[in-house]
């Protein structure tokens, strides 16, 4: 909707940054410029922005780092040559035929993200599955939400999120693990904040091994070691139980396996749990106390538990925490995943990763396949999983895939062990870039670089961490002849000659997204774009004739997507199996954001304000692992590990445990040096369920850096 003010026009749309979803006004005067304010009438933000939200127009405002007109390199000897978006896509289908005939449909690729509109996946989702052949799409989401999607599966039935922002300020006890909310969600956060300053009762438990921020309001911080977040859910298992802080009427109706939870949980004594944590007995004891006395109970997590060789069960172990006391499906209660990514959910939703169909639908599942195949009308859907984000730059590796398309993710600074997925583009045969900006390292390895638009240049949906979906409005023109991303898609897939991709606009792609999600549990056949608009936002599932605002809470019947209708509690074993530290390799690596950068920092890298907070890559290391090793604050210090190397200034600090260091992983190569670069040391390990890379944890060396 749009507002006309004194020469300047207002629009409504929704932050692009993370999953919380604010809701933003932009205003764009005569010139095109535009300004953001945080959206008073918003559910998510109440009018409140953080810093990258309340900046963001510096970065939208300033086109010097575009893309601006489609090029191609016709052979690998021959530069990049500016060509119309005809021949860049007649020429990109060439190829891609060519190796589908040749190599068949596994040959070819897309790795997208989760910056991507709803629409947007959609298409390309529709494109590899259901027409070109192949499950070989993939998203930068597998790095940050696919353990908490396996989690849920197989807790509930379904990847779903059964709890609502709303639900905060009804909760009077939150577990925090695994999760910096204070930096990382902090209009969410700033609800949490509000809500324990107004009823001190409410009580905060943080696990972390790190003293963030967030621990700056908690009654308990849990300083665990890194990997024992299993241990420690088991451990407070094990006291709700011992104290009857159980809900026992809950778990006989509506669970499955709590006696042999229970045997689990009962394996270690508090003692030796809390001595694998590395914390008190006490601490364990008086968080267990808080979650027992709790009426409203919300367990928050995401990176620290997901991105871990042992990522699903970490989040079993915790939703188990919320089936055992009943806290779920009920005003202030609920397992709550905080999404990294502003659409991840949305991508979700279509179905827009290597293992999943449309609207939840079961790839392994041949009745599912034939009803989207039928939907779609394209081709049969290849009933193997395709290759995961890690497995695509493997298999570019080992020649087995011989395409890539990157569309909106800078995967030489994001993935882990980025040397290999770097070497995996060298030998690629033919990669094509998507991308608003001009900076990705990836463009370096191109044959195909086409222009795409970006936030507040195109329309489209998003849903954020509570099912809340919203519309964004297309504001200004994108630059020079830079398109949607859906329609460079729709565009190539018409090259290819297939059918169903003549969509008229964008609407249409989201009617044919809800019409199948018909008789799921994600049915949203009631809307389409000019209901969201009319609602402002709306959550999910909104079946037809729903007339409110959709779906706040789930499984408030008490009644799971499992086939028994019951919840299962996993009873998961808590072995760390993460790279182990040894004699070379002592210190543990964990990773993660800062407050005022945005994933490679390609949008918010441009804001000089936002570089006032941190300006530099860094390492935190306990002062004295630091003393030890003749540390001092900002030396330059080296990290290795067995796969590369980093080398940044140290920063010491005793909000960090002994014996484990912490990098940001915002930075990327700077003038042409990669030694900032945090992945060059992380580990390849993923979660066999998830296949989520162990982002925090890996085996690494410290010592000063000693010049030659
Ligand atoms: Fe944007 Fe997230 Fe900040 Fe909200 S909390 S303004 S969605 S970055």
């Amino acid at each position: 909707m749009t507002v006309t003010k004194q020469n300047t026009h207002s629009y409504t749309t929704t932050c692009c940054y993370c999953g919380v979803g604010c809701g933003i006004v932009v205003n764009k005067d005569k010139k095109g410029n535009i300004t953001v304010e945080g959206d008073k009438n918003h559910p998510v933000n109440r009018g409140m922005l953080c810093s990258k939200g309340m900046n963001l127009h510096y970065a939208a405002n300033d086109k010097t780092d575009r893309l601006l007109y489609p090029q191609v390199r016709f052979n690998k000897n021959m530069p990049l040559q500016r060509v119309g978006w005809d021949m860049a896509l007649e020429r990109t289908a060439a190829v891609f035929k060519t190796f589908i005939n040749k190599y068949g449909p596994d040959s070819v690729a897309f790795y997208v993200s989760g910056q991507c509109l709803t629409e947007e996946y959609y298409v390309i989702n529709k494109l590899i599955k259901g027409f070109i052949g192949s499950n070989n799409i993939d998203t930068n989401s597998r790095l940050c939400m696919s353990s908490a999607v396996v989690g849920y599966k197989m807790a509930l039935g379904e990847d779903s999120v059964p709890v609502c922002y709303d639900d905060i300020e009804l909760a009077d006890c939150f577990f925090v693990t695994g999760a910096n909310p204070a930096w990382c969600h902090p209009i969410l956060w700033r609800r949490v904040e509000a809500h324990k300053a107004a009823n001190p009762n409410v009580k905060i438990i943080v696990a972390d091994p790190r003293k963030t921020d967030t621990c700056s309001i908690a009654d308990v911080h849990l300083q665990i070691n890194p990997g024992t977040d299993i241990t420690l859910n088991h451990a407070i298992g094990r006291l709700l139980i011992e104290n009857g802080d159980v809900d026992f009427d809950f778990i006989k109706n509506h669970t499955e396996g709590f006696e042999q939870y229970k045997q689990i949980v009962f394996s270690k004594t508090l003692s030796e749990a809390a001595k694998i944590c590395g914390i008190s007995e006490e601490d364990i004891q008086l968080a267990a106390r808080h979650i027992g006395n709790a009426k409203g109970f919300i367990t928050m997590w995401t990176m620290g538990l997901n991105q871990s060789a042992v990522g699903v069960n970490k989040n079993l172990s915790l939703i188990n925490l919320n089936l055992i006391t009943g806290h779920i499906g009920k005003p202030g209660s609920g397992p709550f995943s905080l999404t990294g990514q502003p659409n991840a959910m949305g991508g979700r939703e279509v179905g827009g990763l290597a293992n999943m169909l449309p609207a939840h639908r079961n790839l392994a599942n041949p009745a599912h396949r034939k009803e989207v195949e039928n939907f779609w009308g394209g081709t049969a859907i290849a009933d193997k999983p395709g290759l995961t984000a890690t497995e695509m730059f493997e298999a570019l590796n080992s020649g087995r895939l011989k395409a890539i398309w990157i569309i909106c993710t800078n995967p030489l600074v994001s993935m882990p062990d980025v040397r290999m997925v770097e070497e995996g583009l060298k030998k690629a045969k033919f990669v094509v870039v998507q991308d608003a900006s001009n900076k990705p390292e990836t463009l370096k390895y191109a044959d195909v670089i086409l222009p795409a638009a970006t936030w507040t240049e195109k329309e489209g949906t998003m849903t954020n961490s509570e099912r809340r979906i919203s519309y964004l409005n297309k504001i200004v023109d994108a630059p020079g002849e830079a398109l949607p991303d859906a329609e460079i898609i729709c565009r190539f897939a018409q090259k290819m000659g297939y059918h169903g991709f003549d969509f008229p606009d964008f609407s249409a792609i989201y009617d044919e997204h809800a019409r199948l999600t018909a008789g799921t549990n994600i049915d949203i056949t009631g809307l389409n774009y000019q209901i969201i608009k009319e609602k402002k936002t709306v959550q999910w599932p909104y079946p037809q004739h729903e007339t409110g605002r959709g779906t706040q809470r789930l499984f408030t019947d008490k009644i799971f997507y499992t086939p028994s209708r019951k919840a299962i509690l996993h009873p998961v074993p808590d072995e760390i199996t993460s790279e182990k530290p040894d004699a070379d390799f002592p210190f543990i690596l964990t990773t993660g954001r800062i407050r005022d950068q945005w994933h490679t920092m390609s949008r918010s890298g441009k804001v000089n304000k936002l570089k006032q907070h941190i300006a530099q890559a860094f390492i935190e290391i306990n002062p004295e692992d630091a003393r030890r090793l003749n540390i001092k604050e900002d030396d330059v210090v080296d990290i290795r590990s067995r796969r590369g190397e980093v080398r940044v200034k140290a920063k010491l600090t005793t909000g960090i445990k002994k014996g484990v260091v912490f990098l940001p992983m915002h930075w990327g190569k700077i003038l042409g040096n990669d030694l900032n670069r945090t992945n060059n040391v992380t580990s390849s390990l993923v979660d066999p369920l998830s296949k989520e890379p162990d982002f925090k944890f890996c085996a690494v060396h410290v010592e000063k850096y000693q010049k030659p």
